[in-house]
């Protein structure tokens, strides 16, 4: 070990910030455990999970009338009461938890369908119906579902090039694909027409 690393302050300086958050946690912990409260509280942890695993594995010990425990001392009532705090706190724990992924789960998702049919599962923005990047999306496509007058051949060409590099950068779903697709038909299918009407009026 370098000498920088031998004290905190080295370790603070050569190490990331959660590096040296754990550094520091682990010193308190260290020191705690060495004060006299600590190895107090230390010792009664250690022994309060030993007699609960006894008590946990020996239970028949306590049912029996003529066995040697029958839970009528101070001793066994403290134990009872830790016991029943700390079970109490795991509960706690356990509806938060409960309580947080039922919050995360029913906030909004966005309405997104994917072209296999599955939905986006990110949350929307607030007051939309879709999720950040959809969103973004979306106000591209706006973009790019302008094809142009079409009006002949040529700026029919100029959509049909647009439709293309849509569909290549994804931005579409099967739906406006198959609408652009038609719009793009019928404006050929009426030029066509046009021009037809124009060459027999001539
Ligand atoms: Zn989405």
């Amino acid at each position: 070990m370098s000498e920088s690393g031998m004290n905190g302050a080295g370790i603070a300086v050569n190490e990331s910030a959660t590096g040296a958050d754990e550094a520091r946690k682990k010193k308190f912990r260290q020191d705690w455990e060495e004060s006299g409260g600590g190895q107090l509280c230390v010792a009664f942890y250690v022994a309060f999970k030993k007699y609960k695993y006894y008590v946990e594995t020996h239970s028949g010990e306590m049912e029996r009338p003529s066995g040697p425990i029958k839970n009528k001392y101070e001793e066994h009532r403290v134990f009872e009461e830790c016991l029943s705090t700390l079970e109490s706190y795991k509960r706690k724990r356990e509806e938060t938890l409960r309580k947080n992924l039922e919050k995360a789960q029913s906030a909004a998702r966005c309405e997104h369908e994917f072209l296999n049919g599955e939905r986006c599962r990110a949350p929307r923005v607030k007051g939309k119906k879709l999720c950040r990047m959809h969103e973004g999306l979306e106000e591209a496509k706006a973009v790019k579902l302008d094809l142009g007058s079409m009006e002949d051949a040529d700026s029919i060409q100029v959509g049909i090039r647009k439709l293309q590099a849509a569909i290549i950068d994804g931005k579409l779903d099967s739906k406006q694909i198959g609408h652009l697709a038609y719009t793009i038909q019928l404006a050929a299918w009426n030029v066509t027409r046009t021009t037809t009407a124009l060459l027999e009026a001539d």
